[in-house]
C-alpha cells in the first residue's frame, strides 16, 4: 500500500454510514491500512451519537486486526466563528480531529468572506489537526487565505476521494487549486477516503489523480510515511497516543 493512512472514515454511528468499526478496521487490514482514523461525524449532525460515543473511546484498544486505531472525531465547524460541537475537554481528548463545514448545520452560502471567516476561525483551535474537504462548492472560500493559516498553524489540507466521486459536486476545480496553493506554499496535505461504509477505505484514486495532474511533490503528501504522520501528532502537535 503505497498510502498506509486514512484518517477519514465513518461507522454506523454516524447515523447514514454503513458499516462497524470491526468491520472498517478489518478490511483497512486486509488491504494494507497500517493507521485508520475513525472519525463519526460529531454530534450536531443528524442522526450521529451522543457526546458520549466519542467520550468512551478508553473501551477500545489501540489496535484491531493489526491495524493502529485513531479514535477521533469529524467536528462540525457550528459558526462563523469557527465553534465546533464537541466539548473543549473531549476535543483534547480524541486522537484526531477533522473540522468540516456540513449543510445543513451551516446554511450554504456564497459568501466567501463569511465561510473563510468561519474555517480560519476553527483553524486558530490547536485541537483541529486536519480541514475536512475544504473544496467543496457549498461553502465557496478564498483559497488561499485557507492554505496560509494551515502553513502558520499546521494543520493539514485533506484532499477528500469522496468529493470526487459521490458527493459535493463540483469540487474537483476548488480542490485542485487548493492542492496547487498547497504546493506553492509547502504546505501538507493528507489523502482521506472519507468512507461511509469500508468497501471505499483506503481508496484514494480520484484524489491522487487531480494531485498527479499537478504534479503534486510527494513529500508534501503526508500519507505516505506512517513515521512523519505519527511525529506530526506527537511531536508537533503533542497528542499523546498511548498504548492500550
Ligand atoms: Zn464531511
Ligand atoms: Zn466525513
Amino acid at each position: 500500500m503505497k498510502y498506509p493512512i486514512d484518517m477519514h472514515t465513518h461507522t454506523i454511528a454516524s447515523g447514514h454510514a454503513y458499516t462497524t468499526l470491526l468491520e472498517n478496521a478489518k478490511y483497512a487490514s486486509e488491504i494494507g491500512i497500517e493507521i485508520l482514523g475513525t472519525t463519526d461525524h460529531a454530534p450536531s449532525m443528524q442522526g450521529s451519537p451522543h457526546i458520549w460515543y466519542f467520550d468512551n473511546y478508553k473501551a477500545l484498544p489501540r489496535k484491531i486486526y493489526g491495524v493502529t486505531m485513531l479514535y477521533g472525531s469529524e467536528a462540525n465547524i457550528i459558526d462563523y466563528d469557527g465553534n465546533l460541537d464537541l466539548p473543549e475537554d473531549l476535543q483534547e481528548r480524541l486522537d484526531i480531529m477533522i473540522a468540516s463545514m456540513h449543510d445543513p448545520i451551516m446554511k450554504p452560502n456564497c459568501d466567501r468572506d463569511l465561510n473563510t471567516r468561519a474555517i480560519l476561525k476553527a483553524m486558530d483551535n490547536k485541537n483541529v489537526h486536519i480541514i475536512g474537504h475544504s473544496g467543496n462548492p457549498t461553502f465557496p472560500i478564498h483559497e488561499e487565505a485557507l492554505v496560509k493559516k494551515a502553513k502558520e498553524k499546521n494543520i493539514l489540507i485533506e484532499i477528500n476521494n469522496s468529493s470526487f466521486v459521490r458527493s459535493r459536486i463540483g469540487s474537483d476545480k476548488t480542490c485542485a487549486k487548493i492542492a496547487r496553493l498547497c504546493k506553492e506554499n509547502g504546505v501538507r496535505i493528507i489523502l482521506d477516503s472519507d468512507a461511509h461504509s469500508c468497501f471505499r477505505i483506503g481508496n484514494f484514486d480520484a484524489a491522487i489523480k487531480v494531485l498527479k495532474d499537478i504534479d503534486m511533490p510527494e513529500e508534501l503528501i503526508i500519507n505516505r510515511s506512517t513515521k512523519e504522520f505519527m511525529e506530526f501528532l506527537t511531536k508537533e502537535k503533542g497528542k499523546v497516543i498511548e498504548e492500550r
